[in-house]
């Protein structure tokens, strides 16, 4: 399971986990091969696969978790959302994944496709809030489920003490640990654990995993900001905007190694701060985020030397 990996040995100062998305060309794919296989050699605690909620897009995403599974040595966590399904397919689609050897699962409620801010309609057999997602999940076996978290606080919840309830009622529920939305100022992350800690010792206890990212172009991640809701800090902004340069095009080159400096530092920062784990939003890029790794003592294993 995620919480006995992330107990495993492992090299470097902490272990880390890395984010996949499903690909939606066979270039994509490729893509998300080569980074699968370069991770590989760096004994990450677990990958994940997030899930999109689309017909052909549902059958991608198991058929591509069931070969993370199958065919590389990585514990592999499928996510899975409430989005448009009645509880049979959620069942259905637990089942699919558990006959692909896929014990490990978060359980998120999801955004209405389209609009991530847009009015959420629950499926009229489905399941309303991620709590009844895990508790579903734990009424079907032995998995091992995990929850999303968020050190700014979701955008649905009225403040940040409903939000942290939220969080706790997930836990009680039976989610082993959570991974939180990816952030930028890791004091917000600093006071969601805090939160947590406060409002139920014992959920406080598991693992609270952050969600990290080297940034590679600011345009792109101005849009993720967004998406999400969240702010990038005024300082992070600054350095990336001085970065970027005032040219027609971002300076690529110098966003990136701004970018890789950032995650390094937030990384750094993180472990002194004692997580148990840093989960990695790879995008499927392998690069960015070995050099982030190779920056804080991980071994490698000449996974950046030229191919
Ligand atoms: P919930 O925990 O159900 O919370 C949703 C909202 O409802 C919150 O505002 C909460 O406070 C409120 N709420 C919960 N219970 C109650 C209650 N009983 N009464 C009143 N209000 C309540 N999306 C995808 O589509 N695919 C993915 O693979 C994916 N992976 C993700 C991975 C991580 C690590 C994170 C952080 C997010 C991911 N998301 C993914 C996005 C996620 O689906 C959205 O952020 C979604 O809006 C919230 O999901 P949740 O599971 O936290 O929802």
């Amino acid at each position: 399971s995620v919480v006995e990996r992330i107990a495993a040995p492992h090299s470097g100062p902490v272990p880390f986990s890395v984010e996949f998305f499903p690909p939606r060309s066979e270039a994509e794919e490729a893509r998300l091969w080569h980074a699968v296989r370069v991770f590989e050699r760096m004994n990450p605690a677990f990958v994940s696969l997030t899930y999109g909620a689309g017909g052909s897009t549902r059958d991608r995403t198991v058929r591509i978790a069931g070969e993370l599974a199958t065919s590389t040595t990585l514990t592999t966590v499928a996510h899975l959302t409430a989005v448009n399904h009645s509880v049979d397919e959620l069942r259905g689609l637990v089942g699919a994944y558990a006959d692909k050897g896929i014990t490990n699962l978060l359980a998120l409620r999801g955004d209405p496709p389209g609009d991530p801010m847009g009015e959420w309609i629950a499926h009229p057999e489905g399941v309303r809030y991620a709590t009844e997602l895990v508790e579903l999940i734990g009424s079907l076996g032995d998995f091992h489920t995990g929850v999303a978290s968020f050190p700014e606080g979701h955008h649905r919840a009225p403040n940040l003490a409903a939000d942290t309830g939220n969080l706790v009622r997930k836990l009680r529920a039976g989610a082993e640990y959570s991974v939180t939305q990816m952030f930028f100022d890791v004091e917000d992350f600093l006071r969601l654990r805090d939160r947590v800690v406060a409002a139920d010792p014992e959920q406080g206890a598991k693992p609270l995993i952050p969600g990290i990212m080297p940034i590679t172009s600011l345009q792109s991640v101005r849009r993720m900001v967004e998406l999400s809701g969240s702010v990038l800090p005024a300082a992070t902004a600054d350095r990336l905007a001085a970065a970027a340069g005032d040219g027609p095009e971002e300076d690529r080159a110098a966003v990136r190694a701004v970018g890789i400096d950032l995650c390094t530092e937030m990384a750094e920062r993180l472990i002194a701060e004692g997580v148990p784990c840093l989960h990695f939003c790879s995008l499927n890029f392998a690069r960015a985020t070995s050099e982030v790794l190779e920056r804080l003592g991980v071994d490698t294993r000449g996974a950046l030397a030229p191919a």
